[in-house]
């Protein structure tokens, strides 16, 4: 069984949990301890204790530690890629690029441990001096959902740490393989007792504790709106700062003038890849009448093309939802839709393999309305609607018609609707003749509505989040 880190140490528990690979439920990558409340509050209490010390360690020490942890990720990514792929079921490639991803965003951490800036500044009273400093904001629970089981992680855990903080990190239960190799990793490259703990388990239990602390001076969090909405309650009676990154039914509009091969590309790639299972997902085709069938029919055509399977099979373009509960609601919600008046025009099906695995043909529904079940919950699967409209501007109004604000894209040939799209869209990413999936780590990530709530995550603005300002006057 692997065990738990808290305060450094390795502590196993009476109670383990396999860790399933969807593409083979026979196959039980390793068994992983389960914390309860008493592990958790240890972890807490580790963290609370480690900040004052790593608060005050030197922007070296924190640079040397995040680098070593970047050039590790990065040396193994082929290795860290496969146990990516066998837990959560992400074809190989994109599982290594994700490891690639989690290895970069250590590094660029690791240079900004160097290139923290604070203001001197003349004060409006004579002699006086004002310094404008940031300062770490003490331990930081960080709550990751299962869909990106190292980048994720990754994007919380190397600003904290880079800013000052300490970490309690509590994995999602399905993916506890990639955040127990990058405890390891962590702990091999020499980071302080408590500075760093792990504690695996349910989120009612350990992830209710974390809630619950006072000690726990912020949460960042992803996952869904529900969970999202019980860390903002239970983090209000303790005024703990909040980063919140939710759900997403994210609009892909294609113009009449876009380039068809193209938009086909990117509406399949931003809905089906990564088996929908990202919150960028293209969930919402919003098609215009001209172009509306030749694009359907090209994008059915490479839909049903697409090879479902093993994720670790070099053939595979689409590896199996993550577990039994996901494929059931995947399911239902194809079977609402057509119950609801659309039209599977491709895919839909479960289909078998050699190995008892989660697979579905991913699904393309037509003929869908707007306010169909299909077109405003959030899937999380490999399913996308589309919906026809006139012309940009009901596409425009469609796309903001949503209680989310992720991501949005356009394909267009037109630099004015791409103009007006990048202005108007009510979203926090916006991708012109782009997947609305697939970011860069160097800059903000977040979106606006029910989708985030609290300062960006992610390169440089990442700061606001993990640092809280200080005001300094001094009269000399
Ligand atoms: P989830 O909300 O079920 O779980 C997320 C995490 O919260 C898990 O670690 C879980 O154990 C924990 N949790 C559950 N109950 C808790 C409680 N009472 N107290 C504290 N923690 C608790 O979400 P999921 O199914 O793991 O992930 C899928 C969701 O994540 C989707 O809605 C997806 O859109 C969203 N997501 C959002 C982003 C983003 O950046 N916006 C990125 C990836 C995934």
């Amino acid at each position: 069984m692997k065990p738990l880190l808290i305060n450094n140490a390795w502590v196993t528990t009476s109670h383990g949990l396999d860790n399933i690979n969807p593409s083979d439920t026979s196959d039980i990558e390793n068994e992983y301890a389960q914390a309860g409340r008493s592990e958790t509050e240890a972890a807490i209490e580790a963290a609370t204790n480690a900040a004052p010390e790593w608060g005050l360690s030197s922007p070296q020490q924190r640079h040397d530690l995040l680098h070593k942890v970047g050039v590790e990720i990065l040396a193994r990514k082929e290795e860290l890629g496969t146990l990516l792929a066998r837990e959560e079921g992400k074809v190989l490639p994109e599982a290594i690029g994700e490891v690639n991803r989690a290895g970069q965003i250590f590094l660029f951490f690791a240079g900004e441990a160097l290139r923290q800036q604070g203001d001197r500044l003349d004060s409006v009273r004579p002699g006086v001096g004002v310094e404008v400093t940031r300062e770490p904001v003490g331990v930081i629970g960080v709550i990751a959902p299962w869909n990106f089981p190292i980048a994720i992680p990754a994007w919380k855990i190397a600003p904290a740490l880079c800013y000052g903080n300490t970490v309690v990190f509590k994995p999602a239960e399905l993916v506890p393989g990639c955040a127990w190799a990058l405890a390891d990793i962590l702990h091999r490259a020499g980071v302080p007792a408590g500075v760093f703990n792990l504690v695996m388990g349910p989120g009612a239990v350990v992830g209710q504790t974390i809630l619950d602390d006072p000690r726990v001076d912020a949460i960042s969090f992803t996952g869904s709106v529900a969970t999202g909405k019980r860390v903002a309650e239970a983090s209000l009676p303790h005024l703990r700062k909040i980063q919140l990154e939710m759900g997403g039914k994210n609009p892909l509009i294609v113009l009449d003038d876009a380039d068809l091969d193209l938009a086909v590309n990117i509406a399949a790639d931003g809905a089906f890849f990564s088996t929908g299972q990202r919150c960028t997902a293209s969930s919402r085709l919003i098609v215009c009448e001209g172009i509306h069938d030749r694009f359907v029919s090209a994008l059915a055509e490479r839909v049903s093309a697409l090879k479902v399977g093993h994720a670790l099979e070099e053939t595979t373009q689409i590896g199996p939802v993550v577990d039994a509960t996901q494929f059931a609601q995947d399911l239902d919600y194809i079977e609402g839709a057509r119950a609801q008046g659309g039209v599977l025009r491709a895919g839909g099906e479960a289909v078998e393999r050699q190995t008892k695995g989660y697979f579905l043909q991913p699904a393309l529904i037509t003929e869908t309305q707007p306010d169909m079940t299909i077109n405003c919950d959030e899937v999380f699967g490999p399913v996308a609607s589309v919906i026809r409209v006139g012309g940009y501007d009901q596409a425009l109004a469609l796309a903001n018609d949503t209680p989310f604000g992720l991501s949005a894209g356009i394909c267009t040939t037109s630099l004015k609707f791409a103009s007006d799209f990048k202005r108007k869209a009510q979203a926090g990413m916006v991708m012109v003749n782009l997947p609305t999936a697939g970011v860069d780590y160097h800059v903000p990530f977040g979106g606006r509505k029910a989708s985030s709530y609290g300062s960006r995550e992610q390169g440089r603005y990442a700061v606001d989040f993990f640092t809280t300002v200080k005001t300094a006057y001094t009269l000399p």
